[in-house]
């Protein structure tokens, strides 16, 4: 049978990228999904896939996060997926920066939780699903600084819920990709490319930085998600999965 079969799961940026590829695979393995993302256009496409409802929703208007999972079923699945790169070191990075990627990369994840933990309980469990980075904690990247910072708070707030509600059939577990293919990896290749003399140039760059030769695929974290959403995991709390072709090592 299908991985996800039975199970409803709710995703943030589920538009593009990482997030959408997700949507389509927990889609094709079974699950019910709820996809939202900032932008409705980016969602189109997904209605072909399954038994999907697409909404738009902006992870850092709070009152609105909190609405519309009122009006989601009880998810047994919840992939908080949105998230922003900020470029730059300490000495780029203002208060409103600051404040902008931590609402989006952190907060936002504490306000689906919120809204959806208590039901999750009376369900008797489910799998939260937090996308971090191997550029947080586990690995220094240059100019990644509140990046960096806001991906390590996700580790923290993913171990946390692990430990809290271990006993009660929650698991919580954060993805932690290096270099993957996405719209915005494709906008910084190409504002790395102004500054290094080429777009060709600075995608080298950004494949060598893999001891593995190559970028990783959405796909690839797909594969992850599935297996962190089935029961497959079931074993698995509180971890940091690094999926990275070695950029860590
Ligand atoms: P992306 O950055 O290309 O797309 C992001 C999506 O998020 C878009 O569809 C956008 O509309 C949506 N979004 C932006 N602001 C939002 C908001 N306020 N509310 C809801 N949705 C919003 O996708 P990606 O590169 O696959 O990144 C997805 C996640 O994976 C991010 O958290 C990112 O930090 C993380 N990640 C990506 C990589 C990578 O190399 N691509 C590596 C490690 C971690």
């Amino acid at each position: 049978g299908r991985r996800l079969e039975g199970k409803i799961a709710v995703c943030t940026a589920a538009g593009q990228g990482i997030g959408r590829r997700v949507a389509e695979r927990f889609l094709e393995e079974g699950a019910r999904v709820y996809a939202t993302d900032l932008d409705a256009e980016k969602l189109k496409g997904l209605e072909a896939l399954g038994e999907v409802d697409t909404a738009v929703l902006d992870v850092t208007d709070g009152r609105a996060v909190g609405s519309y999972m009122k009006t989601v079923d009880t998810p047994d699945i919840l992939f908080n997926c949105a998230g922003f790169v900020h470029h730059g070191t300490v000495l780029d990075c203002d208060d409103k920066d600051w404040d902008f990627s931590f609402d989006l990369n952190v907060t936002s994840m504490h306000r689906t939780i919120s809204a959806l933990l208590p039901r999750m309980l009376e369900n008797g469990g489910g799998s939260i699903i937090n996308m971090s980075s191997a550029a947080s904690s586990i690995k220094a990247a240059p100019n990644r600084y509140v990046y960096m910072a806001t991906k390590a708070a996700v580790i923290g707030l993913t171990r946390s819920i692990a430990i809290d509600f271990i006993r009660k059939g929650i698991r919580c577990n954060a993805i932690c990709p290096g270099t993957i293919e996405s719209p915005s990896l494709e906008a910084r290749i190409s504002a790395l490319g102004e500054e290094v003399g080429g777009v060709e140039k600075a995608r080298a760059m950004f494949v060598e930085r893999q001891p593995i030769g190559r970028i990783g695929t959405p796909d690839e974290i797909a594969d992850l998600a599935v297996y962190l959403g089935s029961d497959e995991s079931r074993f698995t709390t509180g971890t940091t999965q690094v999926i990275d072709g070695g950029w860590s090592l």
